[in-house]
């Protein structure tokens, strides 16, 4: 499953090959993957003629700001929040279990489970490959703000590299709450982005049980957390993401996390710090990893 770092490598990867380029016409595959508008031939219409102009990404969501062509000419320059002009679209993307969007030539073979695919001048397309076909796409139509079609964005947390996403803030979501800190960090509305990978990943780097209830967290255990989730995810976006069979980039180019794990994905290997065997556990129903050693049990 495409985590933050792997989606924000898709979204650089966007920005490189798809900006400043003109939509001539798309094709809907597969009607349910369009999320918005209910019908499939208002997407097609919508992006028409449009030009991307830049990629944004909250959490795993993939934003594309398009403008009107002429519009497109006149500026390219980001768009001010609160400033947005009325001739501003957007098309949202999320690609759930197994998406890939995908830069290719329209001649290219045809994957059997291509869902969309949009056309750009120049002979180029922008091909939505989704297997398990939960992933989905939105048009959200000038004047609208995107939360108000995607409603999934309403329930972002605080960015993991933005301001908000401070120690004290995590501290003091913590505080309280008697839920499992590995189920706390895969809530979207604490911190936007983390999936299964980088919960193991960053409790192993701070030495905390998976199963530790965030009120029992020590103040120097929340102090080693909130740098490690950061440096996990930042690391692997240096490297262009995780690894996984269904996760390539927009140019075909597979990541390589998964050789660079502390336990993700390694139950009864030597961990790489101590040499127990890393454990596996189930909670609520997704595998956590983790070293009986180096991340001991509170209780
Ligand atoms: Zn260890």
């Amino acid at each position: 499953v495409p985590e933050l770092p792997e989606v924000e490598t898709v979204r650089r990867g966007l920005e490189q090959t798809t900006c400043q380029q003109q939509i001539t016409h798309v094709e809907v595959l597969l009607d349910r993957t369009i999320a918005a508008p209910a019908d499939p031939k208002d997407f097609i219409d919508g992006l028409k003629g449009q030009t991307i102009v830049e990629w944004q990404r909250r959490g795993k969501y993939l934003l594309a700001v398009l403008k009107s062509s002429p519009d497109a000419a006149k500026s390219s320059s980001s768009i001010t929040p609160g400033s947005t002009p009325s001739s501003t679209s957007y098309l949202g993307v999320h690609l759930r279990m197994t998406g890939q969007l995908l830069w290719v030539h329209p001649e290219s073979a045809l994957p059997k489970h291509t869902r969309v695919r949009i056309f750009f001048e120049g002979n180029q397309e922008l091909r939505f490959v989704d297997q398990r076909t939960f992933g989905q796409m939105w048009w959200v139509r000038a004047g609208q703000e995107p939360a108000t079609v995607i409603s999934g964005l309403n329930n972002l947390g605080p960015e993991p590299f933005s301001p908000e996403f401070s120690l004290s803030y995590l501290a003091k979501k913590l505080k309280h709450s008697q839920r499992l800190i590995k189920s706390a960090l895969l809530d979207q509305g604490l911190v936007a982005g983390i999936g299964n990978i980088y919960a193991d990943e960053s409790l192993f780097r701070s030495g905390i049980h998976p199963t530790t209830r965030c009120c029992d967290l020590g103040a120097e255990q929340i102090q080693r957390l909130h740098p490690a989730i950061v440096e996990v995810l930042a690391s692997s976006i240096d490297i262009g993401g995780t690894s996984f069979s269904t996760f390539v980039s927009v140019t075909g180019v597979n990541g390589n996390y998964g050789g660079e794990s502390w336990v993700y994905n390694r139950k009864g290997q030597p961990c790489r710090r101590c040499g127990q065997t890393i454990a596996r556990l189930k909670l609520a129903g997704r595998s956590t990893h983790f070293c009986p050693n180096c991340q001991p049990s509170a209780r």
